[in-house]
């Protein structure tokens, strides 16, 4: 683990006529760390990054850059600035000269190095961001990408340990923000420290070793992202909505299959899971079973008597004239949509349940739980009801 390069100790911040901002943060990052600020609109996330740099000042608590409080006066900006490199989030309001050349150039000549310095500079940071001979551009005639990385190597051009990237894909599309997020990734391999903030926690979870959960000028959770964004009630406080692939690891785990500890963070770690998982015995109890009840079958089955039978059993219904049938019975449906599915993700937590069906379906239920018993090598017993006599014993297992 690297040292820690910078170290906020209970900081506050309240904007000139505005609420409070930031409201008692604390936390250090590490050189070399990859670490996403992560919360909805208004979290404070921006503010937090305004002060990396000495952009704004907290109205009390310290910042700390490299073990030292860091100073207000312009000489100790500028040196700060130096090293902490800021991209903004929208890179039209950090580009500010009319060619490619001169906005890279801007910091390293602001700095007074010399003219061979500067062009050293600007010709190795434009290769860093994959722009190299797009120095007589006009940057307000490239692409948002583009746009984007000028306003990236206009920061590295000025070598700094730790970039600040505010929302660095907003604006950008799918395959743009990729290619962005590849790059900070490449920065971080250089040994830049990397902070970004977001609101896109799929963005986030598979990029950054540490994740701080941000709410209302506070921290919520900081930790690594399958821990901070693994707590379900955390993240819907924080207005946003769990990873798929982390979501999907969960419930399996509360399926009870054996997964693999490491939680995965992208498809191919999922495929991972999903192969262990199913290879291995799952834990689970016996599955539950499947019941089918035709409405149209002759011997009907009475309805309200065999479900008070089965207290607390799920049922579904599938194709209109079920869902009326049981209406007119007067029974409450758990499944109107997905009806097959769900029975048999009730089964493999050892659950009952019951469909309401008409003849024509009967043979789906039966070929799509049949399927996924082969491919998965349990066994669900359906129960068809349908031939059963007011009655009679409600058995008659079909194998499976
Ligand atoms: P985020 O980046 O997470 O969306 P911000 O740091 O931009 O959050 O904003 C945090 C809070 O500070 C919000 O309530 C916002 O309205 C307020 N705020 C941000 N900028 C200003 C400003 N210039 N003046 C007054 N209030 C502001």
């Amino acid at each position: 683990m690297g040292r820690i390069i910078m170290e906020a100790r209970d900081i506050r911040y309240r904007y000139p006529r505005g609420m409070e901002a930031i409201r008692g943060i604390s936390f250090h990052i590490r050189r070399g760390e990859k670490i996403a600020l992560v919360g909805p609109n208004g979290a404070g996330k921006s503010t937090l990054l305004l002060m990396f740099n000495g952009m704004i000042r907290p109205d009390s608590g310290t910042i700390l850059f490299d073990n030292a409080p860091i100073q207000y006066d312009r000489a100790s900006l500028r040196m700060l600035r130096k090293r902490v490199g800021f991209v903004l989030q929208n890179p039209d309001r950090q580009i500010i000269s009319p060619t490619v050349y001169q906005d890279v150039a801007f910091g390293p000549t602001n700095l007074g190095c010399r003219p061979d310095e500067v062009k050293e500079a600007v010709e190795r940071s434009l290769s860093q961001v994959g722009l190299a001979g797009f120095e007589r551009r006009p940057p307000h005639h490239l692409s948002g990408g583009e746009k984007k990385r000028v306003a990236i190597a206009g920061v590295l051009a000025m070598d700094p340990d730790v970039l600040v990237f505010d929302e660095p894909t907003t604006g950008l599309d799918p395959s743009g923000s990729e290619d962005i997020m590849e790059l900070l990734e490449e920065l971080n391999q250089q040994g830049k420290t990397v902070i970004i903030s977001t609101h896109d926690i799929e963005l986030a979870y598979p990029w950054a070793e540490r994740a701080i959960l941000l709410l209302d000028g506070k921290i919520l959770q900081e930790d690594v992202p399958d821990v901070a964004f693994g707590n379900q009630e955390l993240v819907r406080k924080a207005r946003l909505s769990m990873p798929t692939l982390l979501e999907l690891y969960l419930e399996l785990e509360r399926r009870g299959f054996r997964l693999p500890e490491r939680r995965p963070r992208t498809v191919l770690d999922m495929l991972n899971v999903i192969d262990r998982a199913f290879r291995n015995k799952p834990c689970y109890t016996e599955p539950g079973a499947i019941s089918l009840i035709d409405i149209n079958a002759p011997g009907e089955v009475d309805l309200p008597v065999w479900r008070a039978a089965h207290p607390g059993i799920s049922i579904g219904a599938m194709g209109t004239r079920a869902k009326q049938y049981a209406v007119d019975k007067n029974i409450p449906l758990d499944f109107t949509y997905g009806v097959i599915d769900k029975c048999i993700l009730k089964a493999l937590l050892g659950e009952d349940s019951l469909i309401i069906i008409t003849g024509s379906m009967v043979r789906r239920v039966h070929e799509r739980v049949e399927e996924f018993c082969r491919e998965n090598q349990v066994r669900i017993p359906i129960l068809d009801l349908c031939y059963a006599r007011k009655g009679d014993d409600p058995g008659g297992e079909v194998p499976v």
